[in-house]
């Protein structure tokens, strides 16, 4: 069988250099490879995609000389996929809601900050810090009767009951890249969020099971997700999904050392190509000569 690979971009902005990086490490190794490259569009968060950002990617893709196997997969036509991946890990009693506002959420932290250090996952974000977990069945379901908003938690330390001895397998990219059976800590993520009231899925679920459904046998993305793939295979056990590899690869970082964002203009693929770049030119900036 061929390797499978995929660009999974979100339409809330237009392309830069790091996305043009990722998206051509993946087409240069489905070529080298004889493997298929396909294209997702992560377009869950509605609040913040946007149809002109879709169609920028296919028209910025399609001048880089990339190419992908049709039909393009949008998350936001396949929610039942992820609802009943949902149910599945709901019904190993793995998933409860949690009710607190974000405001509360700050308040709790900065209330478990006073008392001592409250520990942060690898993105630097403070860990959930409520108990609802331990709410009975009854008040839950009266709070979700009433129309309270509430965010679907994962109950980490259950999940992680259930899996032993979780890694992944890193093949790297570039030279001083980390390789090898990296041990996969789940657990310092805390209770992630797999879904809201309101939208049936989140970024942790929708990846997992789009990559499995798809076939994607390795994950060439940004090292930005290197931590969260901790969260990806736990998802992928409990799931009874499929193992893929990942090929976690440098960010391409902007003058001052930082993370490119959509919003950084200078390095916006359309940006350069009004500047007068060329798709060679744009290899030879990301380092792909
Ligand atoms: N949609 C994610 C992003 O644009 C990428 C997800 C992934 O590659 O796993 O950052």
């Amino acid at each position: 069988m061929p390797p499978v690979f995929r660009f999974a971009p979100s339409p809330n902005g237009f392309l830069h250099l790091g996305h043009a990086y990722s998206a051509l490490l993946n087409f240069d190794r489905a070529r080298e490879t004889g493997g298929r490259l396909l294209l997702r569009i992560e377009d869950i968060d509605t609040t913040r995609c946007r149809p002109e950002f879709e169609a920028a990617i296919y028209e910025d893709l399609s001048w880089l000389g990339i190419d992908w196997e049709m039909p393009v997969r949008r998350q936001s036509e396949h929610l039942p996929d992820y609802r009943a991946a949902l149910d599945k890990l709901s019904a190993l009693g793995l998933v409860y809601p949690a009710f607190e506002s974000r405001a509360e959420i700050a308040r709790l932290v900065s209330a478990r900050e006073g008392e001592g250090r409250w520990p942060r996952d690898p993105d630097g974000a403070p860990l959930y810090p409520g108990n609802v977990k331990s709410l009975p069945v009854d008040a839950r379901e009266r709070l979700i009767i009433s129309g309270v908003p509430y965010a679907l938690r994962l109950d980490m330390a259950a999940a992680c009951q259930r899996v032993a001895g979780l890694t992944w397998t890193e093949l790297g990219e570039g030279a001083d890249a980390e390789r090898g059976i990296v041990p996969a800590r789940p657990e310092a993520w805390g209770d992630v969020i797999l879904a809201r009231k309101e939208t049936p899925t989140s970024y942790h679920l929708s990846v997992v099971v789009d990559d499995a459904l798809q076939g994607v046998s390795e994950i060439v993305r940004g090292q930005d997700l290197f931590h969260a793939t901790a969260v990806h295979r736990l998802l992928q056990v409990l799931l009874g999904l499929p193992e893929p590899s990942y090929r976690h690869h440098r960010l391409i970082c902007d003058c001052e050392g930082r993370k490119l964002s959509k919003s950084s203009r200078s390095t916006g693929l359309r940006e350069l190509r009004a500047a007068g770049a060329s798709p060679a030119s744009i290899r030879a900036l990301v380092g792909l000569g």
